[in-house]
């Protein structure tokens, strides 16, 4: 049996009182399940107040990104290791939007879950497809793709903890939903070529879907096999939102 994530995004969202409102209705209504976990990556402004408010709590918080330095010269930059020290679980690489808007290549993020690793998060490893792609007919040679930087760069080893998130680029944020059946193709296809790497290892590794999760469509897609639950972006804004896609899990 596979552990389940439900993981909500805040993106460039948040105000020191909203997430306190936020935090407090999910404080009071997340309740721990076993072999599932809860959890909130925040801006990294607001990650001592998310700490505070949520320490003792069944909701792990992480980061949204890391750099790929361990420290120095890199003005603007934050470092795994100083999201280690608040105490995150997890931090997210390679979200499409810091592909796309940020001219992450597949090596940068190869890097980033390098250091994520070695201060001891988990990685939430992103992969997924543009429209364009998905037309073209490239879907799995892009999210093979970008699976690949990772163990060229780190060997099969660096897959050991790392949780993988398939998103695709046209369900962000736009409310299109793959649906259950297409989302499920493709986590096939990734766990098929995780399995390649360490067949053992690929039964274990959990792989969330992102991409318009809501309330109302969380329990069709993590009914999928190969669905281990859901990283979430707006809906993990509304409380009342990711109360019920918490429940769906
Ligand atoms: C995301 O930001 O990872 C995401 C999936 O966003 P949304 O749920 O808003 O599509």
């Amino acid at each position: 049996m596979r552990n389940k994530f439900v993981v909500g995004n805040w993106k460039l969202n948040g105000s020191l009182r909203a997430n306190a409102e936020l935090l407090a209705v999910l404080g009071q209504r997340i309740a721990a399940k076993d072999a599932k976990t809860c959890a909130v990556c925040v801006p990294a402004p607001y990650l001592a107040q998310v700490r505070e408010l949520l320490v003792g709590k069944p909701i792990a918080w992480g980061g949204q990104d890391a750099s790929r330095y361990e420290k120095g010269a890199y003005t603007g930059e934050i470092a795994a290791a100083m999201l280690a020290e608040l105490d995150c679980r997890f931090c997210i690489v390679g979200h499409s939007e810091r592909r796309a808007l940020f001219g992450e290549s597949d090596e940068v993020v190869a890097e980033k879950l390098g250091r994520v690793k070695s201060a001891g998060l988990v990685p939430i490893a992103c992969v997924g497809e543009t429209l364009a792609e998905r037309e073209a007919g490239h879907t799995e040679q892009v999210v093979g793709r970008q699976l690949e930087a990772i163990t060229a760069m780190h060997g099969a080893e660096a897959l050991r903890g790392v949780v993988f998130a398939y998103e695709p680029v046209w369900a962000i944020g736009t409310g299109k939903t793959a649906s259950p059946e297409q989302a499920q193709a493709v986590h096939r296809f990734l766990r098929g070529k995780l399995a390649e790497v360490d067949a053992g290892l690929a039964a274990q590794l959990p792989i969330l879907y992102g991409g318009s999760v809501k309330a109302a469509n969380a329990a069709e897609l993590f009914a999928m096999p190969d669905i281990d639950g859901g990283l979430v972006g707006g809906a993990s804004l509304v409380a009342d939102e990711f109360v019920g896609i918490w429940s769906a899990l």
